[in-house]
């Protein structure tokens, strides 16, 4: 019940905007949505910067850090969140394979700090998105000569 009635402000909130009032096929609002809400809705701080998602958007991914109980060991009872010291500019696309399925490769970070982040939270680089697979590639292969060189 309560995950039902997580979505439907939601979903009203996407209506808005192109289906007329009149021909909403929306239900109103729960009364309770605050208390429904914060039921599914977590809080993950990353070093400082507050990211939010819903529980069963991380559950989509069980083998993962986020998807599984190993996040518990990084829960803070006392901010009611969940606290990462790393680095959340790579953590917002961790956080987006969660909602959309696909790894994008952000092409102005290092590789190797990009590499180090899927490491620790579980996330394997061989599912880069069809997008950013050749820039990632191509950027592992440079890396890996450069190191060679040295
Ligand atoms: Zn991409």
């Amino acid at each position: 019940m309560a995950a039902v009635a997580a979505w439907l402000p939601f979903a009203r909130a996407a209506a808005i905007g192109w289906v007329p009032v009149a021909q909403q096929p929306m239900p109103p609002p729960p009364v309770n949505r605050e208390h429904n809400r914060t039921d599914d809705l977590m809080k993950i701080n990353v070093s400082g910067r507050r990211f939010e998602t819903w529980r069963n958007t991380l559950e989509k991914y069980p083998d993962t850090l986020l998807g599984s109980n190993e996040k518990e060991f990084f829960y803070d009872e006392d901010a009611k969140e969940y606290f990462f010291d790393r680095d959340p500019d790579i953590f917002r696309n961790v956080l987006n394979y969660y909602r959309t399925g696909k790894l994008h490769y952000p092409k102005h970070e290092c590789i190797t700090a990009y590499d180090e982040e899927l490491a620790f939270f579980g996330i394997m680089p061989d599912i880069i998105g069809d997008c950013c697979y050749e820039d990632y590639r191509d950027r592992k292969r440079e890396n890996n000569e450069r190191l060679l060189d040295d």
